[in-house]
């Protein structure tokens, strides 16, 4: 079985890079019914690809982060000077500028509104924008895309990200993307259900992609209280009660700059996660206040790279941990951020959200010195390979072995982001061929870098285990597959680490399988990782259920950076350097500055 899935993983990267050499293959397998009625084009080579010519100077300066979207009104402080621009609907902009007040600014309404016309399209290939006109890459790259275009096509393309300037030494880094894809579907529903046929029966790893093809229309209502006016010995002259108040109608954009800090009450954090939660959280640079897809309230936070690093690598890292490992945790961030510009959220108005997705977002609450510094002394470090800014994307704990990014997700291989041993052994792990040397590697765990004392101390962590009955595991399966009573669970397919990425389940009525590392974690709660094996304990002739023990190892996806380890790497004396070289592959430091 393993033999199968490592030609057929092989068969995969040959189909992504060398596609002409298996169209072959391509055509005895029936695309999907609803293209077959479609006549297909012959292969062409003379494809007009959008060329988005963003060029972003670096060092960054404004990033625009969307702090919530889907609200109705919200309530803003603003402390100190500050300055408020509003674009009306139509009509004239309106500025306030105030020295030296404090002030209270409610979006109390939306009056008019509608939602953007979004386009679903089904991705089937990403590539590097420069390989389209690279002399060793377009050969290849064209031939990709007319396969593509001859089975599944026409397809549409979309360019995104941007040219960063200046790097090192002069020359631009490219983070540019090329988006093959077909579509537009009738709606969200048909294209992910394409996408799903299309990594069942072809193994392309498509995914839905947004297009908003007409902004939204919204207008709302605000209304400015100064709170409180101070004389110069800091005396209320209010007594605290409202001594003005403006009524804005009909606005279409808001955006508030404030020298200090700005307040926003009741924010909502962690929509849809188990921590969600509302609380006050403060910002700094400034708040921008429009309309979103849905034609509802977003709101923005627009502040600048390094201020954003300082306040992410604290939510991302213990801020106490061993130095060296928070200075590898903000090289990481920068970079992460760096490599994304521009790729994300592009059917919307911000660069990135505020939740997980993109880079968990709170506010300056959580800004610590230490790692301040760590910022600071990394400044204008990324990590670059082969022609690009590495996606430096981290997780907790590998379990002691890390995994390829494109088995985790639906991405292009990528050379830094592969399988590395963080044992302190010398032993080479090949899991996704041997099943045995897997069980004994999560019963028997080797000493690791996130083994470290000091760098790991959750006993959950490194090795854990979830026991369910097969009760639970109905409970669980029925809200996503009618299967019927569960008899039996299989991890049929493996990463390079042995992370599970294909999961069959056999229920008294039928078999479906689970594709992908994060909906099998989620399937049974959020299980710790997706490295573990099953352990089935049979029921007795009664009462007693059959049992289902996950043991496994790690937490998080397992790409990239193990923070576990990088703590681990710095208690025994590796520098930040050292740390990252370690977790990305072929990979250099370059600096930016
Ligand atoms: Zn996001
Ligand atoms: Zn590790």
């Amino acid at each position: 079985m393993y033999k199968t899935n490592k030609n057929l993983s092989l068969y995969l990267s040959l189909f992504l890079f060398l596609f002409s050499s298996v169209t072959a293959v391509i055509v005895i397998i029936a695309p999907p019914a609803a293209w077959c009625a479609e006549a297909k084009p012959a292969i062409q080579n003379d494809f007009k690809f959008p060329p988005n010519g963003n060029i972003v100077k670096l060092p960054l300066q404004n990033i625009d982060i969307c702090l919530i979207d889907n609200y109705k009104t919200a309530e803003i402080i603003i402390k100190g000077d500050f300055d408020i621009s509003t674009a009306a609907g139509g009509s004239s902009d309106k500025n306030f500028k105030t020295a030296g007040r404090s002030l209270s600014l409610k979006i109390t309404g939306i009056s008019k509104s509608k939602p953007a016309v979004i386009k679903y399209y089904a991705v089937l290939k990403t590539l590097p924008y420069s390989h389209i006109h690279r002399d060793d890459k377009k050969i290849e790259a064209h031939e990709t895309i007319g396969g593509l275009n001859k089975n599944f096509g026409p397809l549409s393309f979309f360019t995104y990200g941007c040219v960063l300037s200046p790097a090192r030494g002069g020359a631009d880094i490219d983070v540019r993307t090329l988006f093959c894809a077909a579509g537009p579907f009738a709606d969200e529903k048909e294209c992910r259900e394409f996408c799903d046929r299309m990594r069942a029966l072809h193994k392309i790893p498509a995914f839905l992609h947004c297009v908003r093809e007409k902004k939204p229309e919204c207008f709302f209502n605000a209304a400015i209280e100064y709170i409180d006016l101070k004389n110069k010995d800091d005396k209320s002259l209010s007594g605290g009660a409202p001594l003005k108040s403006i009524k804005l109608n009909g606005i279409k954009e808001l955006r508030v700059s404030a020298a200090a800090e700005i307040l926003i009450k009741n924010m909502e954090f962690g929509r849809g996660d188990r921590w969600h939660n509302f609380k006050d959280a403060r910002y700094i640079g400034a708040i921008k206040v429009s309309g979103d897809n849905h034609g509802l309230l977003q709101i923005i936070n627009e502040i600048s790279f390094d201020e954003l690093l300082k306040v992410v690598v604290p939510s991302e890292i213990e801020a106490d941990s061993a130095h060296q490992a928070v200075c590898a945790q903000a090289v990481a961030a920068r970079s992460e951020v760096l490599a994304k510009f521009k790729t994300r959220h592009t059917d919307a108005d911000y660069d990135f959200c505020a939740s997980t997705h993109c880079q968990a977002y709170g506010g300056i609450n959580n800004k610590r010195t230490s790692t301040d510094r760590a910022v600071d002394e990394t400044s204008g470090m990324i990590m670059f390979s082969n022609g690009h800014i590495v996606d430096t994307v981290y997780h907790a704990n590998c379990g002691g072995l890390t995994e390829d990014s494109n088995k985790i997700w639906s991405a292009p291989f990528d050379a830094a982001l592969v399988k590395i041993n963080d044992s302190t052994l010398e032993t080479v792990f090949n899991f996704s061929t041997d099943e045995n040397g897997l069980k004994n590697f999560i019963l028997n765990p080797p000493p690791s870098y996130c083994s470290v004392k000091g760098a790991c101390n959750n006993p959950d962590k490194y090795r854990w285990k979830r026991e369910f009955s097969a009760s639970e595991i109905d409970d669980m399966i029925k809200k996503q597959y009618d299967i019927g009573e569960i008899k039996k669970i299989k991890v049929s397919e493996r990463g390079a680490s042995g992370r599970a990425i294909a999961l069959q389940l056999t229920g008294a009525r039928k078999t479906v399988t689970v594709y992908k590392e994060l909906p099998i974690r989620k399937l049974f709660g959020m299980l710790r990782s997706s490295l573990f094996i099953i352990e089935t304990i049979p029921g007795g002739p009664k009462d007693a259920e059959t049992r289902f023990i996950f043991k496994g190892a790690g937490w998080g996806h397992g790409v990239g950076m193990c923070q576990d380890g990088a703590k681990g790497m710095a208690i025994t004396g590796k520098d930040f350097k050292q740390i990252l070289l370690h977790y990305y592959s072929k990979s250099k430091i370059l600096d930016f500055k």
